[in-house]
C-alpha cells in the first residue's frame, strides 16, 4: 500500500502526541480534534483500510478494539464512539487503518 502520515508517524519520521504504544498499534491524539477527546488507534501493520484487511488479521483488528477500550477507559470516558471510515466516500482520508476514539461529548445518530 502507499506510505501515509501515519506510516511516517510509525517510523518517528513525523512528529505526534503518542499517548500509547504496544508491540501491535499505537494511539496518537488527533491533529484536528472532532470532540474533546479524540484519539486514533493506528495498527503498526500498514493495512490500507478495513475492506483490504486479511483474515489472518482477526487478532490485531480484536487487539485494536480492547486499545480503543482501554484508553477510553483511561481518559475516564463512559459513553465514546469508534469509527472506522472506510473508503473515500464514507471520510476516510488516510489509507492506514485506524480507529477513531471520540468522547467528551454527546454524539447524535445517525452520523453525518
Ligand atoms: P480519516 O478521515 O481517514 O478517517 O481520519 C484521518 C484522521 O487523521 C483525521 O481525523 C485527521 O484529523 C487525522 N490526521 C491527519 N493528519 C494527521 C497528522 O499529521 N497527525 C495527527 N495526529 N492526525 C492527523
Amino acid at each position: 500500500m502507499a506510505d501515509s502520515i501515519f506510516g511516517r508517524i510509525l517510523r518517528g519520521e513525523a512528529p505526534a502526541d503518542v499517548i500509547y504504544a504496544d508491540e501491535l498499534c499505537i494511539v496518537i491524539k488527533d491533529i484536528n480534534p472532532q470532540a474533546p477527546v479524540h484519539l486514533l488507534v493506528i495498527p503498526r501493520r500498514p493495512i490500507s483500510q478495513l475492506s483490504t484487511a486479511d483474515p489472518d488479521d482477526q487478532a490485531l483488528l480484536g487487539h485494536l478494539l480492547l486499545t480503543a477500550r482501554q484508553v477510553a477507559a483511561e481518559q475516564k470516558l463512559d459513553d465514546f464512539r469508534l469509527v472506522i471510515n472506510n473508503g473515500r466516500g464514507a471520510g476516510q482520508s488516510v489509507f492506514h487503518l485506524h480507529v477513531h476514539v471520540l468522547g467528551g461529548r454527546r454524539f447524535s445518530w445517525p452520523p453525518g
